[in-house]
């Protein structure tokens, strides 16, 4: 009878067909399909000739297929007049002009679609200044800055390595400390491991001449219309009145960026602010003699542009009937226009926000699937902690030699390589901050979300592959270089395909709320630590997020036993404890905003305020005492941390009663 069949879990045959239809081969095939040409947001090749394609392809292989059109703002450089930086003399003669394109290292960069380095949403212009060197870029390094150093910024190009955080914080600092410009330049410490002659396309490091792109935005979505979709109906604000940023910016590679840097006045850069250029690193500002007169200038031709762009919904609609069909629905989604400031997909939440947000169980995000070939690197709420290692536990090792040494799946290899910090035996997974196409779901409709890839191991101090969002990275890259065979390409995609089809045909799903309940004890427990001496000198304490985090461990309990007794046979039974164990996320979501930021709304992680790509825990509080020593108005910050800490307890306590039987 159907009353039998749906209580049961999806069958494991159809789990063994799912990784034997993932193959290396098709995986390596689609690539080359994908990446033979260059494809950025709004350009023909992206939004006809792929957009069609995975229309197509999806529509006949799923259930249907839909494409969703949004226009929206972008950016490009001007392909007739580069970008470009260069040393100005006091007469005006520009040298050591930088390279307005990345040189040619094989032929597989050399196409005429290739769009030259720039960072999106720049302001064009030229500006003329007294170059410093800010390190990354990060509130600390402009803090000694003008705090230890007492220098005032004001008209400096700021000259910043990348890594560490997120480009448009950098952006962002540079500004708010009055810079009128900024140069970005890949330092070989982060992007290269050995001799600067062992690099592209001999191995996986970045040659000299390669420049990192990237968006400097630091909203999500249209700029033009928060909250709301760019679509047919929708109110576009004017450019003057949205937050773009300021100050005109632009990328350039370490082979350009030595000339400036090894010309700099002043005194000599601290240890923890020296790369691995090899030269004397200075801070400015200014140049030395015989440069003394001469100034940093900047020319940049980076501009707005308005486009429509395309997102792709595949579908397999779910139902309870055998000859394989899932329970619940599977929904697949291309996104436009990710780097520009993960647009397509913040613009389909903004549209398909009610039914997402009531309907959606999970989101799975693969953005770049594969960083390197050491482990599984995954990023998750608490609750799918568990689902995560299941799952990998499942799916084969691809590396043959840790298979020889024993560890037969990717699991083994994972707490091999990342142990968690908390408990050895198994692995870590990191927390969501933001920078990929999760980051709405989970912070506007708090969808529990996930995100996996295969990441390059640790003991490189590299703050991302090496080739990102350069011309050089290419499918020669990926086949030759980074995953010959595509056995971690395919290891990634059975890692996905097995988690989604769990998900889909679990009769309960495989949510852990006590594990959620562990990770706010251990919250509670860091920020006690931390804060806890400064917060009792004002009279505050931690008691009343104490207390709701008991309540929520107590109502997780009780939900996780109802969850193990529960009838699979009655479907309204089933039906409760899903809906409870779905909707404890959402519980999570603030609809005012943390700190009063609307783009991030999760009460117990939203990306760190300094850096967007790091999570920060209890984030509204993070931001609260972040240097509050130095706030001048002493009595507003501690009114406004006792009104955060306030929000945390109230936001936990509510949380808990949604895990009770009876409200
Ligand atoms: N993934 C893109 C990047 O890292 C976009 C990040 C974002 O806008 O949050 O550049
Ligand atoms: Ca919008």
């Amino acid at each position: 009878s159907w009353l039998k069949r749906m209580s049961k879990d999806g069958d494991p045959k159809y789990s063994r067909q799912l990784h034997q239809e993932i193959q290396a081969e098709e995986i390596h095939k689609n690539l080359q399909f994908f990446s033979s040409r260059p494809h950025i947001a709004g350009s023909f090749q992206e939004e006809e000739v792929l957009v069609n394609y995975i229309n197509n392809k999806w529509k006949s292989s799923l259930h249907g297929a839909k494409i969703y059109n949004y226009t929206v703002l972008l950016s490009y450089p001007d392909a007739n007049d580069p970008n470009y930086v260069a040393i100005l003399s006091e007469n005006g003669v520009e040298s050591e002009v930088s390279d307005k394109v990345e040189k040619i290292l094989s032929p597989d960069q050399n196409d005429s679609t290739v769009v030259n380095p720039f960072n999106a949403y720049s302001p064009p212009g030229v500006i003329v200044g007294d170059p410093v060197y800010v390190n990354y870029g990060t509130v600390e390094d402009f803090q000694y800055l003008t705090r230890d150093l007492a220098m005032n910024l004001t008209g400096t190009v700021a000259i910043a390595r990348y890594g560490k955080i997120f480009r448009g914080d950098k952006v962002g600092n540079g500004e708010k400390f009055g810079c009128a410009g900024m140069i970005l330049y890949s330092d070989p410490a982060d992007y290269v491991v050995g001799s600067l002659d062992k690099v592209y396309p001999e191995d996986w490091w970045l040659p000299g001449t390669g420049a990192q792109r990237g968006t400097v935005l630091l909203t999500n979505g249209d700029p033009r219309t928060p909250f709301y979709p760019s679509t047919n109906s929708a109110f576009y604000l004017d450019e003057k009145d949205i937050e773009l940023p300021k100050i005109p910016v632009t990328p350039i590679g370490y082979n350009d960026a030595v000339k400036y840097l090894s010309k700099l006045s002043g005194i000599e850069a601290p240890s923890k602010w020296k790369g691995n250029l090899n030269i004397t690193y200075r801070i400015g500002p200014g140049f030395a003699s015989p440069y003394e007169k001469s100034k940093m200038k900047l020319y940049v031709k980076t501009h707005n542009v308005q486009r429509t762009i395309r997102n792709v919904f595949g579908f397999i609609e779910g139902e309870y009937e055998p000859g394989w069909r899932p329970r619940r629905s599977i929904l697949f989604c291309s996104w436009g226009a990710e780097e520009y400031g993960l647009i397509g997909s913040t613009e389909s939440i903004e549209e398909l926000g009610k039914v997402l947000g009531s309907r959606a169980v999970a989101y799975l995000n693969v953005d770049l699937s594969l960083a390197g070939n050491s482990t599984l690197r995954a990023l998750a709420t608490p609750i799918l902690h568990k689902l995560l290692y299941a799952t990998a536990k499942k799916v084969e090792n691809p590396n043959p030699e840790e298979v020889r040494a024993g560890r037969k799946s990717v699991y083994d290899t994972w707490v091999k390589n990342q142990p968690s910090s908390q408990d050895p035996n198994l692995p870590r997974v990191g927390e969501l901050g933001s920078g990929s196409d999760y980051s709405s779901f989970l912070q506007i409709l708090g969808v529990s979300a996930a995100d996996v890839r295969y990441n390059y191991d640790q003991k490189y101090s590299l703050s991302s592959y090496p080739m990102y969002h350069s011309v050089y990275e290419t499918v020669d890259l990926v086949s030759r270089l980074m995953d010959r065979g595509f056995y971690y390409h395919q290891a990634v995609a059975r890692i996905w395909g097995e988690m989604a089809l769990r998900l889909a045909d679990d009769v309960i799903l495989n949510f852990d709320c006590v594990q959620y309940a562990e990770t706010l004890q251990r919250i509670v427990n860091e920020v006690q630590s931390s804060y806890g001496p400064k917060l009792l000198q004002n009279n505050i304490t931690l008691n009343s997020v104490k207390e709701a985090v008991g309540e929520f461990l107590e109502a997780a309990k009780n939900l996780q036993s109802r969850v193990e007794k529960v009838n699979r046979e009655n479907p309204l039974e089933v039906r409760k404890i899903n809906d409870q164990l779905m909707q404890l996320e959402r519980s999570f979501i603030d609809p005012l905003g943390v700190a009063g930021n609307l783009h991030y709304r999760h009460v117990i992680y939203a990306p760190n305020e300094h850096n967007q790509y790091a999570a920060s825990s209890f984030p509204g509080l993070a931001s609260a005492m972040f240097d509050i020593e130095n706030d001048p108005n002493q009595e507003r910050r501690w009114q406004q941390v006792k009104k955060e800490i306030s929000i945390i307890a109230y936001t936990i306590a509510s949380a808990a009663s949604t895990m009770q039987e009876h409200g």
